[in-house]
């Protein structure tokens, strides 16, 4: 098996494993081969990473951020070596294009870790003066917190919630997806060189049941999930249950806003890049195309030339664009999906068809309406759908239409209008006239059903960290008794 690890689990600096725990396999996307066994961690093997975070986290706490934030930035530089490697291992284990992961994956965690690195010693409290008195704040860490990822970023995801709760003196127990296991350890294993105290970054592996677990433990004290809107709502209940902390990253059914006076081939460019990068397995994709009457023949026009370029294929090959799906069954969900929009009256322009094993082509749909099934569920896969509309005021209306409110995006040339229609639309990340690009220096999260909290940017500091004020007397106390 060409990408097994020395284990399944990585706890207190070493790699675990516990054969009682039910086995299961990662497969490369491209052809379906086993590339590793694994095994879910039993309830003994959550104990331990629990109690290895709790064990650390104390002493990581006390020490000086300058210190913590050396350690990451030298697990950044140790990513940024090993680029290739991980960008492979993150090829074979999701199916995207090496072309994709080597700038996307571990280059966007080698950022997390850099940014958060510098970020942490610059934390600050308040002075309050109050008179004779004075109050202040801390900043303090929240302790062990728990973190669930999703199968279409692994490695970025693990960084994005490993970087902040280290940097700001946390600890972490991280469950990958159980399809995507494998680049959470390395990312364990990069971290532990580097420095790391054993204890403070574990990876557990299994499926929901493994989250829950993670969840519901008694030394959690926030729970980070990047996910769909179905887990976000157990995982939020569950965690209400403790009074924990939370970050959820969910789903969307973003719009893309396209005027009459855009850029149209930049305007089609980012459509395609907001629809078909990772084959359409990202969150914030603007998997609803909103094209101004007036200039919608030529931007299907040029969508479809475009589109019908796309290099399928071997995802291990740096010329190939687009590689398959990231299992069986999501294929045959997106599949699923294509049918039914055909079935529901929308237009195929290109693509619809699965042209073997888990690919899908990359697939543009017009004349889609409102209440089609295509235009409001989350397909998460290759299928972009565009429609028409007529005025600003129409199509904000339409844009926010949906329970999401992940992003957005407006592409015209007037800027006064984009920041307008900006400020009307309900998403937790809009781009003008750009589409998809999330640097870490920005705050990335949703509203709605799209999640709560942030990460990235100084946002992130509010949700590993939490305030404690100090009240200092200075006189006698005031007692009416
Ligand atoms: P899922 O919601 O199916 O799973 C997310 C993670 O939660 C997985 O590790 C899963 O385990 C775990 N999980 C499932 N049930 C529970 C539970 N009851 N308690 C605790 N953990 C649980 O999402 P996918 O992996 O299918 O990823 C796709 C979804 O993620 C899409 O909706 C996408 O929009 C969203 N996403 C959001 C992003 C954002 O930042 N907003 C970014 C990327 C993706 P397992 O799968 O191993 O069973």
């Amino acid at each position: 098996m060409r990408a097994q690890p020395k284990a399944s689990h990585f706890i207190g600096g070493v790699y675990v494993e516990d054969d009682a725990g039910a086995a299961f396999h990662s497969h490369y996307p491209a052809t379906g081969e086993v590339i590793a066994k694994l095994h879910s961690a039993t309830p003994a093997i959550v104990e331990r990473a629990m109690a290895a975070a709790a064990d650390a986290q104390a002493d990581w706490a006390a020490r000086l951020p300058v210190e913590r934030g050396r350690i990451l930035q030298r697990a950044a530089q140790i990513m940024r070596d090993r680029n290739r490697d991980l960008s492979e291992l993150e090829t074979l284990d999701t199916g995207k294009p090496l072309q994709e992961t080597l700038v996307a994956d571990a280059a966007s965690g080698a950022d997390a870790l850099e940014y958060f690195a510098g970020f942490a010693p610059t934390v600050t409290g308040q002075t309050i003066a109050l008179g004779r008195d004075m109050a202040y704040t801390l900043r303090e860490p929240l302790g062990v917190c728990a973190g669930i990822g999703a199968w279409n970023y692994p490695i970025q995801i693990a960084a994005w919630k490993a970087a902040p709760a280290l940097a700001f003196g946390n600890a972490l127990v991280f469950k990958p997806s159980e399809v995507t296991p494998l680049s959470a350890l390395a990312l364990a294993e990069i971290l532990h060189e580097a420095g790391l105290p054993a204890g403070l970054f574990n990876v557990v592996q299994g499926a929901g049941d493994v989250g829950a677990a993670l969840v519901g433990d008694s030394r959690v004290a926030k729970v980070s999930l990047t996910g769909s809107v179905p887990t976000g709502r157990k995982v939020y209940a569950q965690a209400a249950e403790g009074i924990r902390a939370v970050t959820m990253e969910l789903g969307g059914k973003s719009p893309l806003i396209v005027f009459e006076d855009a850029d149209l081939d930049n305007a089609v460019g980012a459509a395609m890049l907001g629809n078909f990068y990772s084959s359409g397995q990202i969150c914030t994709n603007g998997t609803r195309v909103f094209v101004a009457r007036s200039v919608l023949g030529p931007f299907l026009e040029k969508l479809a030339a475009r589109t019908g370029r796309i290099v399928m294929g071997d995802p291990l090959d740096e010329a190939t664009q687009m590689g398959p799906l990231v299992s069986a069954a999501q294929a045959e969900r997106v599949m699923g999906y294509i049918a039914r929009g055909i079935a529901e009256g929308a237009r195929l322009v290109c693509g619809g068809n699965a042209p073997g094993g888990w690919f899908v082509e990359p697939t543009v749909f017009a004349d889609v309406t409102d209440d089609m099934v295509i235009a409001r569920e989350e397909i998460f896969g290759p299928v972009m759908s565009v429609l028409v509309f007529d005025d600003e005021d129409e199509v904000i209306a339409r844009a926010n239409a949906t329970e999401y409110g992940l992003a957005a995006g407006v592409f015209t040339r007037d800027l006064t209008r984009a920041h307008r229609v900006v400020g009307r639309l309900q998403a937790g990340t809009c781009w003008i006239n750009a589409y998809n690009l999330t640097p870490v220096e920005m705050p990335f999260g949703g509203v709605k059903a799209s999640g709560v909290g942030r990460e990235n940017g100084h946002a992130a500091l509010e949700h590993y960290t939490r305030v404690k004020s100090v009240y200092l007397g200075m006189g006698d106390v005031d007692a009416p008794y």
